[in-house]
């Protein structure tokens, strides 16, 4: 037998990133919008004060250990309460999509059975219409003060404030074993009912080592950090223990997520190095930046990921003097997967060299195990060229699915997490996800991918928005369908769209046909619903078809 260490055994626990930041980094930042306070600011001594109030107020409600209590809600420092409150007292922090259709809450709602639910005031009409479906909430907290409580007829309802005001701060945080499960989050489902993932304690943790690494988020005490990638969607990619770990001010935008000027105000105003998001909330940035001529000089990086980005932003951000390095991540892979920094010797390489690089998604951080397989699960080789389905497995990647335990169907036997991702890895370890699964083209049993397509149409100045979908072909079974609106007020032929294309791809990849729409259909993260999109055009007819 091989002889053991002899170190201490201590629980990796979210407990000890709260004790570890109070007692070290007691007067660093938290600002946050939210309804009632257009800038609420305090430390985080505070912060973790409220934190025992609220651990106390939950006890005081009658919760059970293991719990599951939702929260619907903004990124807020509410919000961040109910993260730490919960976790550490053995409850699960269960955030949800406010952005889902009705149907889809009222589903996650029941299947995680959550007990209680923490609701943005905004979010009060949502959970009036919802309350009668939802049987086994046994009430709702509405995250405000007593002066901006809204009227409601929800059952059992009480104000955040009001709840925590007269408890106290100290609270006896049970020594948990760090594989306790601290929260959930449902994976967005396009086809099939949504899925709870079940991080832990020791996952949240390594995982926010990870993602702080120098080649990661490389966050530090003297950053200012915004996520305005939502708390409801893989715990705001787990900047809300990543940044308390390292003692950075911490800034959190409440409902103003998707404005753009506002988000700007934000990173001005405070003073903002640090930032990440997807693409969509870039685009309003930047785009009000354009009409004001606003700069912003203490901005330094941001991190791009969660759906696919066009270099355009990049390079945008780059004129403004803001490093971009994409990322990717899945709910499943809590999120931090792969980063995009490139190696040393590359920034010798031409520029359009390294904007193609820049372009992939990264490589994978330490923790991170990646391969990509053929149809018969073989591997196929890292050369940047073959691409094939993408699996990962991990200490922060999920092994099962909550409630369907032992049920998974994206799991192989050897434990690998099949991802739906289509991807290229090239000898220097950079990953590029060339499509999903379920979107890639088989046309005569070769692959082509949609993203590339969908990539270089976007390019085109006067294209808004592209999609590329398999539609039937006689002879290739499948040949790419181009569904393109077009920017309001533009001219784009046909031919113009195809021969776009001349000389960027094989010929063979080319579209056989394209269509322009007012509009593509969206799921409620903003990415194009194909599924849709193929029943839509499922019928349609290839003018290459005879
Ligand atoms: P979700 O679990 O909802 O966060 O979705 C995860 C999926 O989003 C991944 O499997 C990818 O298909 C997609 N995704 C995430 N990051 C990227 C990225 N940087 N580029 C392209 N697709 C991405």
């Amino acid at each position: 037998m091989a002889m053991n260490g002899l170190m201490m055994n201590s629980p990796l626990l979210i407990t000890s990133i709260m004790q570890f930041a109070k007692k070290n980094y007691a007067t660093a930042e938290i600002v946050s919008v939210t309804k009632d306070n257009p800038l609420h600011r305090y430390s985080y001594a505070e912060a973790f004060d409220r934190v025992g109030q609220l651990a106390n107020a939950l006890a005081r409600l009658g919760v059970k250990q293991g719990d599951r209590i939702g929260t619907l809600a903004w990124n807020d420092h509410r919000h961040l309460e109910i993260y730490y409150a919960t976790s550490c007292s053995s409850l699960i922090c269960h955030t949800i999509n406010p952005r889902l259709f009705e149907n889809q809450i009222e589903y996650i709602i029941n299947d995680a059975e959550d007990r209680w639910l923490f609701i943005d005031p905004l979010f009060v009409p949502l959970l009036e219409k919802l309350a009668d479906k939802i049987p086994g909430v046994h009430g709702f907290i509405v995250m405000t003060d007593e002066a901006h409580m809204p009227e409601t007829g929800l059952r059992n309802v009480y104000c955040y404030e009001t709840l925590i005001a007269s408890e106290s701060e100290q609270f006896d945080w049970p020594a948990l074993d760090e594989n306790a499960a601290s929260s959930l989050c449902y994976t967005s489902g396009t086809t099939s009912n949504p899925k709870g993932v079940m991080y832990s304690h020791r996952s949240t943790v390594l995982h926010s080592y990870a993602a702080a690494l120098p080649d990661m988020f490389n966050v530090s005490i003297n950053d200012t950090v915004l996520p305005v990638v939502p708390m409801f969607h893989v715990n705001a990619w787990g900047l809300p223990y990543s940044v308390p770990m390292v003692g950075a001010k911490l800034v959190l935008p409440g409902p103003k997520m998707g404005d753009g000027a506002a988000i700007g105000d934000l990173i001005a105003g405070e003073g903002v190095t640090l930032s990440a998001g997807v693409p969509t909330v870039w685009m309003a940035l930047l785009s009000d930046l354009q009409k004001t001529g606003k700069r912003l000089p203490s901005l330094k990086r941001v991190i791009i990921g969660g759906a696919a980005c066009p270099t355009s932003i990049m390079r945008e951000f780059q004129q403004h003097g803001v490093m971009v390095n994409y990322a990717w991540g899945m709910t499943e892979t809590s999120p931090l997967g792969t980063l995009n920094t490139l190696k040393p010797g590359m920034e010798k390489l031409s520029e359009e060299e390294q904007w193609k690089l820049r372009a992939k998604q990264g490589r994978p951080v330490f923790g991170i195990e990646m391969k990509i397989v053929d149809d018969d699960n073989h591997e196929l080789p890292r050369d940047g060229k073959a691409f094939g389905s993408l699996k990962i497995r991990g200490p922060w990647v999920c092994a099962d699915y909550f409630g369907h335990e032992g049920h998974s169907d994206t799991h192989d036997e050897d434990g690998w997490l099949c991802t739906g991702d289509v991807a290229t890895i090239d000898p220097d370890g950079f990953m590029q996800i060339t499509d999903r699964t379920k979107d890639v083209i088989k046309s005569g049993g070769e692959w082509i991918s949609s993203i590339e397509l969908e990539n270089l149409a976007v390019a085109h100045p006067a294209v808004a928005e592209a999609a590329v979908i398999a539609a039937h072909h006689p002879k290739w079974s499948e040949r790419p369908l181009l569904v393109v609106v077009k920017n309001a007020g533009q001219e784009l032929t046909w031919e113009e769209m195809l021969s776009w294309y001349d000389g960027k791809i094989a010929k063979w990849w080319l579209p056989d046909d394209v269509v322009f729409v007012d509009e593509l259909p969206h799921t409620a993260t903003g990415k194009v619903k194909k599924v849709e999109l193929r029943q839509q055009f499922k019928d349609y007819v290839l003018p290459t078809a005879e």
